[in-house]
């Protein structure tokens, strides 16, 4: 089975010193192979692990780091302390990284051999103390870094290690991002503004604005021929209603929609774009709001955020890169409006349109109906209910001083009874650890009201996410109490200002 990102590697490196003689060093070599190898066998660990040369010296250490900085395909690097190694050697090397770091602090064999154990065994098996060597200078260095610990047959471990991989995925994404809005963020809305030079500097996101017209004259560029194909592929793949399909009474719409499919997709490629914004304020000539087109792209991986909100589109594309291959999904999300049935409170997330179909395994409906909202004619969408399960919901929002994600682990739940009457793609969910506290922690965070609901990526990818992006992170989940959050708020208040430096 290949890697879900095949096209990338993480570095293994194994420190060790050159005080312990050929012999104990030729183990160490082995044996971190065969660590190296575990890891690239395991399925949850989504990229090729590749093992380098066990590092002795200071030289070779920043020589190795450069490298790694250097090549593309290297999404981050491992560091283990087979043995002692010094950790003054490190502090060039360490200094020198620009890839996400994960300390893996590990031992070659489960059990100790208790009957057999000799001095040798000692001298060689000693990353209970070679990587506190090692963590002491990283730390004292305050070097950004993820930690796991225990064996690599442990599966607990692995997962861990994928998790990190997966983060680092996303921050490689988001490295090199580029973002194409068209049209500016909805009028007078606060929280979709943000810094976007701040932006580029955190997250390496490049963001910028095309006039509306732009897509205009690409969708004029669309042949029949192309519509046609997207057409058919519309009707093999979901439940077109009749007046939609071909000889229905509005199939001009369906292929008005499948024009702008085209031309976003021809346009963002010419911008080397993997995510972008519209705003219904803004449309200028174009016939619908986008709808259709966007929640197609958005399944291909495209982030999205709607009326501006090119934040949220950035974490929609790294939720995107953090989940590939796993189950379920990511979508712009907005809370909508509540059952608050005391108790058993639930959240109707929606969009007027954007909600993508990675969120349901069942056939999405593409219906026409009116929007009440921007004066154009009737835009075609896609209408499911999300699959059930576990989700998170993650804003991004600008706190002037540092980015704030709030995420809050949310149980997706049925909806109470069928929706006839709500025209479009939804989610219901249960928050965390239940709505009262969800919700009012939700808004002493001042989160935002547009969200990436993840299905894919979970929480610890956000976390980790949070960490390679020196971005706030505040997460609400069965842990979460009103007191130990607004504490957490003020105390985080305190750290980030003071962590800017003066
Ligand atoms: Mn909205």
């Amino acid at each position: 089975m290949s890697k879900p990102y095949a096209d990338r590697e993480v570095w293994f490196f194994t420190g060790s010193q050159d005080l312990y003689g050929e012999e104990t060093l030729r183990q160490v070599a082995e044996q971190s192979q065969e660590v190296a190898r575990a890891l690239d066998a395991s399925s949850d660990v989504p990229v090729s692990i590749v093992w380098k040369p066990v590092l002795k010296d200071s030289d070779s250490i920043r020589r190795a780091m450069l490298d790694a900085n250097a090549d593309d395909r290297v999404l981050g690097v491992i560091t283990w302390m087979h043995t002692f190694s010094p950790a003054k050697m490190w502090i060039a090397g360490l200094s020198a990284l620009d890839k996400p770091l994960l300390h893996l602090h590990t031992q070659a064999n489960v059990e100790l051999p208790w009957a057999d154990i000799d001095f040798d065994f000692m001298n060689l098996n000693q990353a209970a103390h070679g990587d506190r060597e090692y963590a002491y200078i990283a730390s004292r260095m305050g070097v950004a870094r993820t930690t796991v610990a225990g064996h690599v047959s442990n599966p607990a471990v692995t997962a861990r290690v994928g998790t990190w991989v997966r983060a680092s995925a996303g921050l490689t994404a988001t490295r090199s991002l580029r973002l194409a809005r068209f049209g500016d963020n909805m009028r007078n809305v606060a929280v979709t503004e943000g810094d976007k030079t701040e932006a580029e500097v955190r997250f390496g996101v490049s963001v910028n604005t095309w006039g509306v017209n732009d897509l205009v004259a690409a969708i004029a560029q669309v042949s029949d021929a192309e519509v046609d194909v997207l057409v058919k592929e519309y009707e093999d793949l979901y439940d077109v209603v009749p007046e939609l399909r071909a000889g229905g009474d509005r199939h001009e719409s369906l292929r008005y929609a499948a024009r702008q499919e085209v031309a976003l997709l021809a346009l963002l490629g010419d911008l080397g774009a993997k995510a972008f914004t519209t705003n219904f304020e803004d449309l200028g000539d174009l016939r619908q709001l986008p709808g259709l087109a966007v929640q197609r792209l958005m399944s291909a991986g495209y982030g999205f955020g709607a009326e501006g909100d090119w934040k949220t589109a950035v974490l929609v594309r790294a939720a995107k890169v953090m989940g590939a291959g796993l189950p379920g999904g990511a979508s712009l999300m907005e809370d909508y409006t509540y059952d608050l049935t005391p108790g058993d409170e639930v959240i109707l997330g929606a969009h007027m349109l954007e909600i993508c179909p990675s969120l349901t395994t069942s056939t999405p409906r593409v219906e026409i109906h009116p929007l009440g909202i921007g004066g154009k004619e009737d835009p075609v969408r896609m209408v499911f209910d999300a699959d059930p399960g576990v989700g998170v919901v993650v804003s991004l929002a600008d706190m002037r001083e540092r980015f704030r994600l709030t995420a809050n682990v949310v149980d997706i739940v049925p909806p109470r009874a069928a929706l006839p009457n709500l025209p479009v793609a939804r989610a219901v969910w249960k928050p965390r650890p239940d709505f009262p506290t969800s919700a009012e922690a939700w808004l002493t965070a001042g989160g935002a009201h547009h969200t990436v609901l993840s299905t894919a990526a979970g929480v610890d990818a956000f976390e980790i996410f949070a960490d390679l992006t020196r971005s706030e992170l505040l997460v609400i989940d069965e842990s979460t109490t009103a007191r130990g959050f607004r504490d957490q708020i003020r105390w985080n208040q305190a750290y980030h200002r003071l962590a800017q430096g003066f």
